[in-house]
């Protein structure tokens, strides 16, 4: 059995960056990151920096273990955009 932390890997693309790519995880990244990875969420494609596609298989592990969205105890250790994220990519694989 593939897990949803083995399939959101799968999909992730590293790119070069581009002056105009962001991530959305902070307002300001420190240092800039050398490199964004693109991830599908099913709803759209999304540029992440490293640290906001570590952040996201984390909580994506969460969900896993818990079977469902993970308790405020767990999830309140990301960011909203990651949550954001982790909740739609969970959810479409649910109605996949
Ligand atoms: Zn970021």
């Amino acid at each position: 059995m593939i897990t949803i932390i083995e399939e959101y890997l799968k999909e992730l693309k590293v790119n070069t960056i581009d002056t105009e790519d962001i991530c959305l995880c902070s307002k300001k990244h420190v240092p800039d990151p050398r490199f964004l990875v693109t991830l599908d969420t099913g709803e759209g494609l999304v540029l992440l920096c490293p640290t906001a596609a570590c952040n996201l298989a984390g909580l994506l592990r969460e969900y896993e273990l818990a079977g469902t969205t993970p308790q405020g105890s767990i999830t309140k250790h990301y960011g909203k955009y990651i949550r954001g994220l982790a909740t739609t990519i969970w959810r479409n694989k649910m109605t996949a």
